[in-house]
C-alpha cells in the first residue's frame, strides 16, 4: 500500500469514500488466503494470491473445476471476505469490513452477471434494470430514465415491458448485463455468461461485452471456454487456490455483433 492510500484510510476509517478511485488498479490483491473448514480438515480454496487489476481492463479467469475460480468471484465480489491478507477495491480496505459495508460496497461498486441470467420472472425487463436502483434509492424517474437508456445500449429499447419468459438467452442475458451496468459499477463480474447460450448468441454476448470493455468498463469473467477466454486481453489460469499463469491474449478476439 503507498503512502497516500494509508493517509487516506487514517483520515476516512469508516466512510468508504472512493476518493481513492484515481488510482490506475481498481482491485489489488496481497497474499490472499481463503480457508473453508470441512469436518476436521481445512480447505484452501485460495492459497495465497497476489494481483492487481488496472481500471479499464478485461480479464477471463480460467481453471479446473476446484482450482478457485468461484471463490475468487465471490470474494472480488465482497460476497466474502479473504481468512488471511488484503483485498482491497477502488482503495476501500475490503478485507476488515462489517457485513452491511460490503453489501453497500455491492450496491454501489459491483456488477453480476450469472450463467442464469437471475432475472425476477415477475418483472418486466424496465422493472428488472431497475431494481438495483431503487435498493439504492435513486428517485423513480431518474431510475426510470436510466433503465430505458441502459435497455437502448445493450439492444433491447424495443422489449421494455416484456418479461424475461418472452424473451430468448441471449436476450435475457442483455437484460442482466443492463442490470449490472445500472449502478455503474467499479467492476463488472460474469461467471460463465455465456455457458447457457449456443455458440453464435455467446458470441454476441461477448461481442456487447468487449464493446463495454472499449468504453472502459473493467471486467473479470470466469469461463472453462478457451473461445470465450479470447476475448479478454488478458487470460488468468488457477491451479489449487494460486494463480498458475497470466498470459496476455494473442489475437483476441474483438466480436462482431451478428444482426
Ligand atoms: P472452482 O470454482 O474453480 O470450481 P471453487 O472456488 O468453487 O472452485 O472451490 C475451490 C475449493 O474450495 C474446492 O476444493 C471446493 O471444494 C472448496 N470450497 C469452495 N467453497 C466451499 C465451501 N463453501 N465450503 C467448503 N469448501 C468449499
Ligand atoms: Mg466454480
Amino acid at each position: 500500500m503507498n503512502t497516500l492510500e494509508s493517509t487516506q484510510q487514517v483520515n476516512q476509517p469508516s466512510t468508504h469514500s472512493s476518493i481513492e478511485s484515481k488510482s490506475s488498479h481498481v482491485i489489488e490483491l496481497d497474499g490472499v488466503w481463503k480457508t473453508y473448514r470441512m469436518g476436521d480438515q481445512d480447505v484452501n480454496a485460495l492459497a495465497g494470491v497476489d494481483l492487481k487489476i488496472e481500471r479499464g481492463s478485461f480479464w477471463a479467469i480460467s481453471g479446473s473445476s476446484g482450482s478457485g475460480k468461484s471463490t475468487m468471484l465471490n470474494l472480488l465480489g465482497c460476497l466474502d471476505r479473504p481468512t488471511q491478507g488484503t483485498y482491497s477495491l477502488e482503495g476501500m480496505d475490503i478485507a476488515s469490513s462489517s457485513d452491511d459495508q460490503l453489501s453497500d460496497i455491492r450496491l454501489k461498486h459491483i456488477g453480476f452477471v450469472f450463467q442464469n441470467f437471475h432475472l425476477i420472472p415477475q418483472l418486466t425487463v424496465q422493472e428488472n434494470i431497475e431494481l438495483p436502483l431503487f435498493y439504492q434509492g435513486i428517485e423513480a424517474t431518474q431510475a426510470s430514465e436510466r433503465a430505458v437508456s441502459l435497455a437502448n445500449r445493450v439492444g433491447l429499447g424495443d422489449r421494455l415491458k416484456h418479461r424475461p419468459t418472452e424473451l430468448s438467452g441471449g436476450q435475457q442475458q442483455r437484460v442482466a448485463i443492463a442490470r449490472a451496468l445500472s449502478n455503474n459499477p467499479s467492476v463488472l463480474l460474469a461467471d460463465e455468461p455465456t455457458g447457457n447460450l449456443d455458440t453464435a448468441t455467446g458470441d454476441s454476448i461477448m461481442a456487447l461485452l468487449t464493446e463495454l470493455h472499449d468504453q472502459g468498463k473493467t471486467i473479470m469473467m470466469v469461463t472453462h471456454e478457451p473461445e470465450i477466454a479470447a476475448f479478454a486481453e488478458y487470460q488468468l489460469t488457477m491451479r489449487d487456490g494460486k494463480i498458475a499463469t497470466i498470459l496476455e491474449t494473442p489475437n483476441r478476439k474483438t466480436g462482431v455483433t451478428p444482426s
